[in-house]
C-alpha cells in the first residue's frame, strides 16, 4: 500500500503538484493519466525519493518514507522500488549481465547474483542474449533489459514513466502484455505514468487523472469513462462534451 498525503512541490514560482493525496492498495496497478506539464513525473519522482516534496508525507505500507513533520527522507536504494524510465537508461558500456547486475542491491556471492540476474532475465524471455551491449539490441529488446534490472531486487512497488512511448505501435502492444503479465504474477504494486488514455484503460486497476498538480478524479477505467467528474475529465479520456 501507498498513502500520499497532502504532498506539494514547487519549482521557484510553479506549483508543480499541489496538495495531493491519495492511496494505492497493495498489487494495485495504478495510472497517472494528464496532459504533458501535469506533474505526473515529479509525483513518480518524489515516491522514488530522487526529488523532495516541499511538504507532506509518504508511507509504503507501515514505513513513512518521507514526511516533512518528522524530517523522515529515506533515500531511494532503501525504498524496495524498481524503476523504469521512457529512454531505458541502460549503461552503453556494460553487456545485459553486467547492467541488470548493477542494480543489485546486496553485495552477493558470484553464483547467487548469476541465478538472480539470469532469472530476472528469464522472466523478460532475454536470457540468450546476456552477453550482448545495448546497441546490439532492438528497442523492445532493450526496453526488457530495462525491466530485468528494475525487478531483479523483488521490489513491492515498481514505478514506470512512460516506460512504452519510444517503441512503435506494434511492439508497445507485446511489450503492455508482457509488463502486465509480469507486475501481476510477481504481486507487485505498480504506478504507470502515461498520457495516453487508451494505454491507461486498458492497463489499470485504477487511474488517477491529473491536471496542472491536481487529481481531479480517481477511478476504475469504466467510473472514469462512463462518470467523468467534469468535462475536462470527459475530453481527456476520448469522450467528447
Ligand atoms: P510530461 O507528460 O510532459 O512528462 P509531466 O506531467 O510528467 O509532463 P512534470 O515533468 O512532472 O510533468 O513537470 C511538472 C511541471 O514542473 C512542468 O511545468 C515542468 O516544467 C516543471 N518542472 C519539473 N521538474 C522541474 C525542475 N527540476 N525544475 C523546474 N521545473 C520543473
Amino acid at each position: 500500500e501507498i498513502v500520499l498525503s497532502q504532498i506539494k512541490k514547487r519549482f521557484g514560482d510553479l506549483q508543480a503538484v499541489k496538495t495531493l493525496s491519495f492511496t494505492v492498495k497493495q498489487g494495485e496497478f495504478v495510472s497517472l493519466l494528464g496532459p504533458s506539464g501535469c506533474g505526473k513525473t515529479t509525483l513518480l519522482r518524489m515516491l522514488a525519493g530522487i526529488e523532495t516534496p516541499d511538504s507532506g508525507e509518504i508511507a509504503f505500507g507501515d514505513t513513512v518514507i518521507f514526511s516533512s513533520e518528522k524530517n523522515i527522507m529515506m533515500p531511494p536504494q532503501k525504498r524496495n522500488i524498481g524503476m523504469v524510465f521512457q529512454d531505458f537508461a541502460l549503461w552503453p558500456h556494460m553487456t545485459v549481465f553486467e547492467n541488470v547486475a548493477y542494480s543489485l542491491r546486496a553485495r552477493k556471492q558470484k553464483k547467487q547474483l548469476q541465478e538472480k540476474v539470469m532469472e530476472a532475465l528469464r522472466s523478460v524471455q532475454l536470457e540468450p542474449l546476456w552477453e550482448r551491449y545495448p546497441h546490439q539490441l532492438s528497442g523492445g529488446q532493450q526496453q526488457r533489459v530495462a525491466f530485468a534490472r528494475a525487478i531483479v531486487n523483488k521490489p513491492g512497488i515498481i514505478l514506470l514513466d512512460e516506460p512504452l512511448s519510444a517503441l512503435d505501435a506494434t511492439l508497445r502492444d507485446d511489450m503492455r502484455l508482457l509488463l502486465q503479465r509480469l507486475v501481476k504474477r510477481m504481486g507487485m504494486t505498480a504506478i504507470y505514468v502515461t498520457h495516453d488514455q487508451s494505454e491507461a484503460m486498458a492497463m489499470s486497476d485504477r487511474i488517477v487523472v491529473m491536471t496542472k498538480g491536481e487529481v481531479i478524479q480517481m477511478d476504475t477505467p469504466e467510473m472514469i469513462y462512463h462518470y467523468p467528474v467534469n468535462e475536462t475529465v470527459a475530453r481527456f479520456v476520448g469522450k467528447g462534451s
